[in-house]
């Protein structure tokens, strides 16, 4: 697509990158159909080709309008449409760098600003948020049953192995995902201790950026992935720490972006090329050592173990581009792990979109459950925390990561 940049837009320091990804969507609209918005909106300006047509405009000297903002607001940075593109238009990169330009000329009503504000302070904090959780999950009991949904109940962490492995490898901490679900970590140390990995918190540098980046906080998030850069590369670099596991993959997803969103900045941008490189979703590191994994969970007739209906979420198929793996793991491991029709669109969770986009949100939470309801899996597995809690919300079904599943069937646990 031709482009011509208007002179604000080519003083930016990503105008080559957004340069570079208009000229690569030739305009098929290939993307369209595999978009949740334009499936359920029917509009193309809820579609990635609209999206992309918008910020174009923008770039090119058209004033930024609310409707734009508006319909940049509804993407879910899903990333589906990136998967369907033929041409590589690495979208999410160019809606990053809309967004800001959008949100820098059209100020938001101060009661949308002040919700988004008060999300981005009220869930990095983790102190902040799991003092209010645990309020919540004192009183679930006396609230209505759709509000009680809404509120995981409290569980324990379950052991954390203490043997020491020649590989050593970091998990990131995280912000919500310790309050809401302590479990998912120890069960990763649990897993990698049982593949000779030990596993150890990463020094605790808090949210990595991910939850500011989506409300359009760039600045704040850039601090965070510093300040994240700046604990693990020096571990990394000497070869003491072998690499860096998250097990959120829409932390995951974000913590690859670094390099991306550090690339103009000198003192980092070699630096977060090094560290991304060495970021990891537990999947990428299980496969490694799927035939120890297999002796270690012991031979067992297939499919024996049940049927998991897995989500795999878009940060994980999408963004962070690991397909098919968790699902043959699992097959591997003994479970029978149907087809889900639909896989490649979003549940609806996104981050804090089902927070600010309630509606759209739920409809897509609703045709997600439907669709892993048909595989009559037993239980649900997903890789996200923002997935999981979100699916719970809507099934009676329990929902959980992959990984607990595969720590809970070692010997050891049994
Ligand atoms: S990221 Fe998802 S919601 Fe946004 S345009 Fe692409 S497919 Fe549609
Ligand atoms: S599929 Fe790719 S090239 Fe085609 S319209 Fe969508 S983004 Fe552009």
């Amino acid at each position: 697509m031709q482009t011509h940049l208007a002179p604000f837009a080519q003083a930016l320091p990503e105008a080559a990158e957004a340069e570079a990804i208009l000229r690569k969507c030739v305009h098929c609209g290939f993307c369209t159909a595999t978009c949740p918005t334009y499936q359920l909106l029917g509009d193309e300006l809820d579609g990635p080709r609209g999206r992309i047509y918008q910020i174009k405009m923008v770039l090119e000297g058209a004033p930024a309008t609310r409707t734009i903002q508006h319909h940049l607001d509804r993407c879910l940075t899903c990333r589906s449409c990136e998967t369907t593109c033929p041409s590589g238009v690495t979208y999410h990169r160019l809606l990053d760098i809309g967004r800001a330009v959008v949100d820098a000329q059209v100020p938001r009503p101060k009661g949308e600003a002040w919700v988004r504000k008060a999300l981005a302070w009220g869930l990095t904090n983790r102190p902040l948020f799991t003092a209010a959780l645990r309020v919540g999950q004192a009183v679930r009991p006396l609230l209505p049953k759709t509000l009680a949904q809404q509120v995981p109940p409290k569980e324990a962490p379950g052991p954390w192995p203490v043997r020491d492995h020649p590989r050593r490898m970091w998990v990131v901490t995280g912000c919500v995902q310790p309050a809401l679900k302590p479990g998912i970590n120890a069960a990763t140390a649990r897993l990698f201790d049982a593949l000779g990995i030990t596993l150890t918190p990463a020094p605790d540098a808090g949210c990595c950026g991910a939850v500011e980046h989506h409300l359009g906080e760039n600045e704040k998030a850039l601090a965070r992935a510093r300040r994240h850069i700046d604990w693990w590369w020096p571990k990394l670099h000497s070869g003491e720490i072998e690499g860096v596991v998250v097990t959120a993959s829409g932390c995951g997803a974000h913590v690859r972006d670094y390099a991306a969103l550090l690339a103009h900045d000198p003192a980092y941008a070699e630096k977060a090329r090094f560290v991304v490189e060495r970021v990891w979703d537990p999947s990428e590191v299980v496969a490694r050592f799927e035939a120890d994994l297999l002796a270690r969970l012991g031979s067992v007739p297939p499919g024996s173990r049940g049927v998991v209906a897995f989500h795999a979420p878009c940060t994980l198929q999408h963004g962070l581009k690991v397909r098919g793996v968790v699902e043959r793991l699992l097959t591997q491991a003994g479970w029978v792990v149907p087809p889900v029709r639909d896989a490649h669109l979003c549940c609806g969770s996104a981050g804090t979109y089902s927070l600010l986009q309630r509606e759209i949100s739920a409809a897509l939470k609703a045709n997600k459950l439907e669709a892993l309801a048909e595989t009559r899996g037993q239980v649900i597995a997903t890789a996200n925390i923002g997935c999981l809690v979100h699916l719970q919300s809507g099934t009676a079904l329990p929902v959980k990561h992959w990984v607990e599943l595969l720590a809970e069937a070692l010997p050891s646990a049994a």
